[in-house]
């Protein structure tokens, strides 16, 4: 098992590259949304004890799209990857339609119980991160934040990065929770299950 609700089950189901092809909003849903090369998809891969289930959504047409995987048997639990934010090259076009459609995704998405935000450790809270935590915030949606990529700092400066983000967003009123996480290590992984199958299972 992968935690309280088994991760290790979940199945790519289908991309949606506009509103219109969104799932149904019925169940229950946990989002995962990062920039670009934070290592969102290896922290799907490793929390999902899957070689291959992100790279789906890394597929080409597929990195600007938000991608459904079901986690049960009737997709009624799903976990949902956001295309991956601040590529430094894209036209404006293709920004703006990144916001549309994550835009549309968050708007009253009764399904969504919460977002997983990943953030490289050596560099968290960038400006993109905390736009999108403002989205999270006027959506009413709760946050759990891994620092990935652990493995790249020592295991004191680690915790004391993780110390200091906390004190931060508690200073800010961050309304979010935050831990340390490596994909690579597998660090992390029993305390990131938890909270998403908290959420998976809270309907
Ligand atoms: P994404 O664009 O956010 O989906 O990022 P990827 O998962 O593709 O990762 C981007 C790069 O970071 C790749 O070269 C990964 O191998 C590397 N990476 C991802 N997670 C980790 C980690 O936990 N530790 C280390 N050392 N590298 C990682």
């Amino acid at each position: 098992m992968t935690g309280p609700v088994d991760l290790s089950r979940a199945t790519f189901l289908r991309g949606a590259a506009k509103v219109g092809q969104l799932l149904p909003d019925v169940g229950v849903e946990v989002a995962f949304a990062g920039r670009s090369n934070a290592g969102k998809s290896s922290a799907i891969n490793a929390l999902t004890a899957s070689k291959a289930l992100a790279r789906i959504s890394k597929t080409p047409g597929r990195t600007r799209e938000i991608n459904f995987f079901r986690v049960d048997e009737l997709a009624r639990r799903r976990l949902v990857d956001l295309p991956g934010y601040g590529y430094a090259k894209v036209p404006r076009s293709v920004k703006q339609h990144w916001v549309s459609l994550v835009e549309g995704y968050f708007a009253g998405r009764r399904s969504l119980h919460g977002v997983v935000v990943i953030m490289d450790v050596r560099r968290p809270f960038t400006e993109l991160d905390l736009q999108m935590l403002g989205w999270c915030a006027r959506a009413q949606l709760a946050v759990h934040v891994l620092l990935t990529k652990a493995d790249k700092l020592s295991r004191g400066r680690a915790a004391q990065v993780l110390d200091s983000e906390r004190r931060r967003a508690a200073r800010e009123s961050w309304n979010l929770t935050l831990q340390l996480f490596s994909a690579t290590r597998g660090l992390g992984l029993d305390e990131a299950r938890r909270q998403i199958g908290h959420w998976l299972l809270s309907d």
